[in-house]
């Protein structure tokens, strides 16, 4: 694997668009696939959290959501070609699928209530040929069980968690073993952004 070093956190050194063509051939290979965006501040989480370095070293992609982290990769002479942030990695996607005619079931599970509802209402008018469903972030515990319910009948391609990290992180570490196949992948903030 091409990847580079960052303070024990293994990034591939991987373009917007091969991250896309990973994700694509991930979502439809019957397998349960992670991918994690990880910027300076997620690398000194996993300074003090060994298990969050673990799991982070264990996704199937993880790519430098951050320039930070570009930089650093450039200094070990093993540079990143670029960064490849959440936020604009799964437009990518969705738009790319979308040019293929790839459908693609996509559940978005973060943010308020509101925030989540403006964010479906914005994909599923720019995305029409994909499915959207979603729950907002701030369920309790107790929910967790129908959630994951909602999350199987749906089927899903993507799950996408924007509940901040490493809290997303290791949601989907700790969920994606009761799920049916599908890639997971943290977007922190980026529901709110893709909403507003
Ligand atoms: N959030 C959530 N449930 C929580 C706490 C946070 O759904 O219990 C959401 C919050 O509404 C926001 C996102 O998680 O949409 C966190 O965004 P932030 O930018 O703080 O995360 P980062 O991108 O820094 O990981």
């Amino acid at each position: 694997k091409d990847v580079v070093d960052v303070l024990g956190v293994r990034f591939h050194r991987v373009t917007m668009a091969e991250a896309v063509e990973k994700i694509l051939f991930w979502s439809a290979d019957g397998g349960h696939h992670l991918v994690v965006t990880a910027g300076p501040e997620f690398v000194m989480q996993c300074q003090r959290q060994e298990a969050l370095l673990r799991l982070v070293n264990s996704a199937d992609l993880v790519t430098a959501d951050g320039i930070g982290v570009v930089w650093a990769a450039r200094r070990q002479g093993r540079p990143v070609p670029e960064r490849v942030t959440g936020v604009e990695l799964v437009p990518q996607v969705l738009a790319e699928a979308m040019r293929r005619n790839q459908v693609l079931r996509v559940y978005l599970l973060g943010a308020a209530e509101a925030s989540l509802a403006a964010c479906l209402d914005k994909l599923r008018a720019q995305y029409p040929v994909h499915a959207f469903a979603g729950h907002h972030g701030y369920f309790q515990h107790p929910d967790l069980e129908r959630i994951l319910e909602e999350i199987r009948a749906f089927r899903p391609h993507l799950l996408l968690v924007g509940m901040g990290q490493p809290r997303q992180e290791l949601f989907l570490r700790d969920v994606m073993g009761k799920l049916p196949p599908l890639v997971g992948m943290g977007v922190g903030g980026s529901i709110d952004v893709w909403g507003g």
